[in-house]
Parts: C-alpha cells; sequence; structure tokens
C-alpha cells in the first residue's frame, strides 16, 4: 500500500507512487523500414511529403502539417545541428544508457524536423547550440534505434 499524504490546508489525500508500465508495440511498415535501414546499411531514412515538400526524421506515414499521407523515400545525411540538449544525472530504468546522459534534437542535413538521440564522446560542458554532429552506429546493429550510438561533435561549429 503506497504511502498517504495530507495536503497542507485540505481534507485531502493523495498517494505518492510510481507506477512501472512495460509494454510493447509494432513499429509498423514505415518504423520497420527506418529501423531496418540503420540496421542493414547505416542508411537514416526519412519521408518526404508530395504536398509541402517536408522531410521528416524518422520517417513517418502522414504530414504533420499539412496532414497528407506521405510515401517517397529519401536518405539524409548523419550529419547535423544540434538544436537543443540536456543532461540528465538521475538514473531511470527507461533511459538507454547509465547517466549522466546527454540528450539532443538534432536537425539532420536534409531534414525539415529535429531528431531526438543522445550524445556522446564528448564534455557536456563543451557543448554548444549550433554545433555540427554526426552519427556513430554500432558496429553490430539490431534494427533498433541504438544502432546509432549517440552523435558527436566534428569539425567545429
Ligand atoms: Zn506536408
Amino acid at each position: 500500500m503506497p504511502a498517504t499524504r495530507k495536503l497542507e490546508d485540505r481534507d485531502v489525500y493523495i498517494y505518492e507512487g510510481q507506477i512501472y508500465i512495460p509494454n510493447t508495440y509494432t513499429a509498423g511498415a514505415v518504423g520497420t523500414r527506418f529501423l531496418t535501414g540503420l540496421r542493414d546499411g547505416k542508411k537514416i531514412l526519412g519521408t518526404r511529403c508530395a504536398a509541402c515538400n517536408r522531410v521528416y526524421v524518422p520517417a513517418r506515414s502522414t504530414c504533420h502539417a499539412c496532414f497528407e499521407p506521405i510515401d517517397e523515400w529519401v536518405e539524409v545525411s548523419g550529419t547535423g545541428t544540434l538544436e537543443t540538449y540536456t543532461v540528465v544525472y538521475e538514473d531511470n530504468p527507461c533511459q538507454p544508457a547509465e547517466p549522466p546522459l546527454v540528450y539532443g534534437i538534432i536537425r539532420l542535413d536534409g531534414a525539415d524536423n529535429g531528431f531526438l538521440h543522445m550524445l556522446g564522446g564528448v564534455d557536456p560542458e563543451d557543448l554548444r547550440v549550433g554545433m555540427r554532429v554526426q552519427a556513430v552506429f554500432e558496429r553490430d546493429r539490431t534494427g533498433s534505434i541504438l544502432d546509432i550510438r549517440y552523435f558527436t561533435p566534428f569539425g567545429g561549429c
């Protein structure tokens, strides 16, 4: 039974706790093609909306901007620009690595949206918004988003 606590000035009690909810769901046809691209060829695949020309990475089947179905595949670069980042110091079973862990939003060259992934091979103190980063792939890839080990800075800002 979780502990309860009374709110300060009300006759209201709350439960405090954490809920662990394991789940499994399919990546779908588009997600599967994206993941096998990573696995088989170190290819980062996106999809381009024919109506507005936006390129989404990871690939998606519907345009967020104009809601049109998307079926054109494009390969984008493994290089991009760091748009923002955060450093996580708290351990959490949902995270793919031990803290400190750096998550970033990367605008890959050829894409029109941000791509969420980890940053590595760099002291977090040396990270800067706008710096150039490149994908570092795992040698043994399994069809996971973690086939990209992380993105790391290269070539200056
Ligand atoms: Zn569109």
